[in-house]
């Protein structure tokens, strides 16, 4: 495997100034490192580095410079159905931030929050904090407890706790510029700071924001907003049977989002999206995977699982189930103004693994069900579109049945969480594919584009992006924003060394 950019040199440098433990270019290692389970293939990578300390990362970048070699930042390269740890193009050197810079450098429990490395992931800071017996809890997602809470806050991932959105609850990075300068955001920027991570916006311009899903800098420790665990909660769960009762659903939980009542997220999970981690396509050995998921299959898994076309969860929490009781009484009320919904209690979505799994993320504990979907179809391919849709019953129609046409069109199985909040709706649309089978693989690309190019047409743009979509999304927003990052990107990375493109960004 002939490396593609001259990166020898680079990694030679690299290993003399770090040591040799700090460079792998072994073909297993090049290889493991561009793996992903997207339609365009695996990538190769030219080798990978292990910066120890942010001084070693200055040094990476510092050489990156030198020989003008692009760089892949990753943390813990859990980035699923986005890429995996896989860069964009293939010849760049990934640098593995997490593997070496894995510490849980403080945990403050009088102000709730932790200062991380990339390494540290949600079942490492869990288990932190329950080894420490400590009174907070962390927000985590349902993804991988191997996934990073650095890198998913970079990458404006989302937890289902009150501490959900965890760009808004990090406060203070440190970042290593392209250019090479390191930089404190916010109150970091004091010596002697002690508001770096209870203080989001101080003086001057809010930089913080530059370094999410962007290419401008490799970032290297984090703020993390972490929550006092309430002594109980008690999670609620409406089912609904059809398809179309989406419209209704969201009618129904946006007051109780404006109003803060329920202070989560609502998941909002379609049928396949919660049996699918059980189950595979019982229809993929007749259709060899042409069609769709039939409705009469759907019905007869809906009924295996004791779940509707829909189920709406959201959870409490409180001194204790006795104030937090007629709370849930007052959302059943609410709820039994539809004559469709089905109420399910906590205790009974404890004995139903598909919402036991949400139980799970609305109390902040990692789990590894959800990956149980992956094997939906058979092959492994998998990868993920996010638009969002604003919180009214009639978009809300209109764009599931969009989607849903469109998988259709391409015989894929329609999958989707809707993640609620009170103005908005993130869609996690799953796309799983054989990527054994070329035929297929290229039927989900199209899918992908067609739901991307549709949605876009729309109004509805995407929050996220895997890595084979950067472009195709940055090109249907305006140039200028396209441009005004360049201009960015030319100032903070002028040999442009870090991810050139990632985002679309160059
Ligand atoms: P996770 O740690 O959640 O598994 P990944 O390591 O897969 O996340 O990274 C997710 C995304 O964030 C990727 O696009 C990656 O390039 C970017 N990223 C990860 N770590 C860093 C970092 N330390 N600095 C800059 N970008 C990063």
């Amino acid at each position: 495997m002939p490396e593609t950019n001259g990166a020898g040199k680079f990694l030679a440098a690299v290993r003399n100034a770090l040591g040799a433990e700090a460079v792998n270019v072994t073909p297993e290692t090049r290889h493991r490192y561009g793996e992903n389970t997207m339609p365009a293939g695996d990538r190769i990578v030219s080798g990978v580095v292990y910066p120890g300390s942010t001084a070693e990362v200055e040094t990476v970048i510092r050489l990156a410079n030198e020989y003008r070699v692009p760089l892949w930042p990753i943390s813990t390269g859990y980035n699923q159905g986005g890429g995996t740890r896989s860069p964009v193009k293939d010849g760049w050197v990934t640098v593995d931030c997490g593997r070496r810079m894995n510490a849980i450098i403080d945990i403050d429990d009088v102000l709730g929050w932790a200062e991380v490395e990339p390494g540290v992931t949600y079942q490492m800071l869990h288990d932190e904090l329950v080894r420490r017996g400590s009174k907070l809890m962390l927000d985590t997602t349902s993804g991988p407890p191997g996934g990073g809470v650095l890198g998913n806050t970079l990458e404006k991932g989302a937890g289902y706790t009150p501490y959900f959105d965890h760009f808004a609850m990090s406060c203070g990075m440190e970042v290593v510029l392209g250019n090479g300068d390191v930089i404190r955001t916010g109150d970091g920027g004091l010596p002697g700071a002690k508001l770096w991570h209870v203080s989001k916006y101080s003086y001057g311009p809010y930089l913080d924001g530059l370094f999410v899903q962007s290419n401008f800098g490799i970032v290297t420790r984090l703020g993390f907003w972490l929550m006092p665990r309430p002594p109980a909660m008690r999670t609620f769960h409406f089912s609904f049977p059809d398809d179309d009762d989406l419209a209704e659903i969201v009618e129904l939980v946006r007051p109780l989002k404006m109003s803060n009542l329920v202070p989560t997220l609502f998941r909002l999970t379609n049928d396949i999206y919660l049996y699918g981690a059980e189950e595979t396509n019982p229809e993929y050995a007749a259709t060899g995977g042409k069609a769709g998921i039939s409705d009469a299959a759907r019905r007869a898994l809906q009924k295996k699982h004791g779940v509707g076309a829909w189920v709406a969860s959201a959870a409490l929490y409180g001194a204790g189930d006795d104030g937090l009781k007629p709370v849930v009484e007052r959302i059943r009320q609410h709820f039994a103004r539809s004559r469709k919904a089905r109420y399910i209690s906590h205790e009974e979505a404890l004995g139903m693994v598909p919402l036991k799994i949400a139980i799970d993320a609305f109390a902040g504990i990692p789990t590894t069900h959800e990956l149980g979907m992956l094997k939906w179809r058979p092959g492994g391919g998998f990868s993920w579109f996010v638009p969002g849709v604003p919180m009214r019953g009639d978009l809300a129609r209109h764009y599931h049945a969009l989607g849903r046409a469109i998988y259709a069109k391409h015989g894929l199985d329609y999958c989707v969480m809707n993640i609620a909040g009170a103005r908005f709706a993130r869609g996690l649309h799953m796309l799983f594919f054989n990527r054994e089978n070329p035929e297929e693989t290229a039927r989900a690309d199209r899918c992908y584009r067609e739901l991307a190019l549709e949605f876009s047409k729309a109004g509805y743009s995407v929050g996220r992006a895997p890595i084979d979509y950067h472009d195709l999304h940055m090109g249907e927003l305006d140039p200028v924003i396209r441009k005004t990052a360049s201009s960015i990107k030319s100032v903070l990375d002028p040999n442009g060394i870090i991810a050139p493109g990632k985002y679309g960004i160059a």
